[in-house]
């Protein structure tokens, strides 16, 4: 049996601040998802499952109608729309955040709430897991990606799984223009390496098995990318299987045991760690610290059974101290990058380049020898077009009685040397003492 795995998340609102959705929010998205179970024939859902990590509620439907379906979009849709009015009536931050567009136009890609889907057909015991993350951007999820799918010493499977060392297919986006290329590995190891080397700019986006099987679909949305200006941080979440032909759960699960940095934080300008937390936790408000969730699933027929809480074993408290050790190390540097994120990447860029446009109104052209260094001789051209007038209005001024004999008595000084040497070598030496 085919089915469609589809989940969708949106930022539609948070109580004080980016922390977590109310209680009026998610039973809004529920009661307008529930609404669509197929009972009697009728209906668009096999099953559904609501939570929330931080501020993002996501959706994850099952269903028969393939991905990119414009109802089951659209329902996603409405639920956060249902899910804004209540944000709205109760007064919490960021109502409506991630709708971006004012009316829905067939597909929830580029319009603000993330989505990542795939259909296949289903194992007789399906098993897959969805990761959800807050507070950080899709590139956050390409250094454990490549531990599940790449890097041996992170997973025996790569090596003892027939299936999986014949290499997989990783289709990495280009986020900025919208392309995609896929690698195959192994050959396109150094490749991927190159790409995944840079989170802001190339994101994997979907893994294949050589066969074709879908493993991996992830949300690779940039809202920033969408509205023209940064608008939030594009919290990314995916969808993994496991088991049998593809990396067991726990080869998936531990490639988030090592608290990495990725962009994010508070005003999404920051490097800091993602941390690994249970299911349904708000964010953190010790500096907001990205978080991701796993939800681990059974499923059969498309009913579901879970989720399993991935992060909820004592095992994860540890790693949440090295998480959140490494963020107190990193924030103690405060603004000073790579604490900060580059320019371009900075959620407040309006607010930086207020400060920039300060500077620079400050500026002036650098006088004097130190124009000719050689790191600075691009600019010897302009700086010698503005240095010409100044040398020659400074020579009116200077005390002309004071330049002219020292200028004379120097080439007087220079020909008498050159005189003698030139015209007859064996010249008296009194006469060559002279101008000493
Ligand atoms: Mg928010
Ligand atoms: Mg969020």
């Amino acid at each position: 049996m085919k089915i469609t795995v589809t989940v969708i998340k949106a930022d539609v609102g948070g109580i004080g601040g980016h922390t977590r959705p109310s209680d009026g929010l998610l039973n809004a998205v529920k009661n307008v998802v529930r609404s669509q179970m197929i009972r009697n024939g009728k209906g668009l859902l096999i099953d559904s499952y609501i939570g929330y990590c931080g501020d993002d509620i996501h959706i994850v439907m099952t269903h028969t109608r393939g991905v990119d379906n414009k109802e089951i979009h659209q329902l996603a849709w409405k639920a956060f729309e249902a899910a804004t009015r209540v944000a709205k009536n109760e007064g919490l931050y960021g109502a409506g955040q991630d709708l971006l567009k004012d009316s829905f136009s067939g597909n929830v890609k580029g319009m603000g709430p993330g989505v990542a889907e795939m259909t296949f057909e289903e194992r007789p015991n399906e098993a897959f897991t969805i990761y959800a993350a807050d507070k950080t951007e899709p590139g956050a999820f390409n250094y454990p990606f490549y531990r599940m799918f790449v890097d041996t010493l992170s997973n025996t499977g790569l090596i003892v799984n027939k299936n999986l060392a014949s290499g997989v297919k990783i289709n990495v986006m280009d986020v900025e223009k919208g392309k995609v290329a896929q690698l195959m590995m192994w050959q396109d190891k150094p490749t991927l390496e190159a790409a995944l080397m840079y989170p802001g700019r190339y994101v994997v986006s979907s893994v294949y098995t050589r066969d074709n099987q879908p493993i991996l679909a992830a949300s690779t949305d940039r809202l920033h990318n969408i509205a023209g200006k940064y608008v939030g941080k594009d919290d990314p979440i995916c969808i993994i299987r496991t088991q049998k032909d593809f990396p067991a759960t726990e080869e998936v699960g531990s490639a988030f045991s090592n608290p990495h940095l990725v962009a994010g934080n508070t005003r999404g300008s920051h490097h800091v760690p993602l941390m690994p937390v249970k299911l349904n936790s708000p964010a953190s408000i010790n500096y907001a610290m990205p978080i991701v969730s796993a939800l681990v699933f059974s499923m059969h027929n498309g009913k579901l059974v879970g989720p399993v809480d991935g992060f909820a074993s004592a095992d994860w408290d540890y790693i949440r101290q090295i998480a959140v050790e490494r963020t107190i190390a990193i924030r103690s540097q405060g603004f000073v990058h790579p604490a900060t994120l580059v320019p371009d990447e900075l959620e407040y860029a309006e607010g930086y380049r207020a400060r920039m446009n300060v500077l620079w109104s400050k500026m002036r052209p650098i006088l004097g020898p130190k124009i000719q260094q050689p790191h600075m001789q691009k600019q010897q051209p302009q700086m010698q077009k503005q240095q010409k007038p100044q040398q020659v209005k400074a020579q009116p001024s200077a005390p002309k009685t004071a330049q002219k004999p020292q200028q004379t008595q120097t080439t007087k000084a220079i020909k008498k040397i050159k005189k003698p040497r030139q015209v007859k070598a064996p010249a008296p030496k009194t006469e060559e003492k002279k101008p000493q």
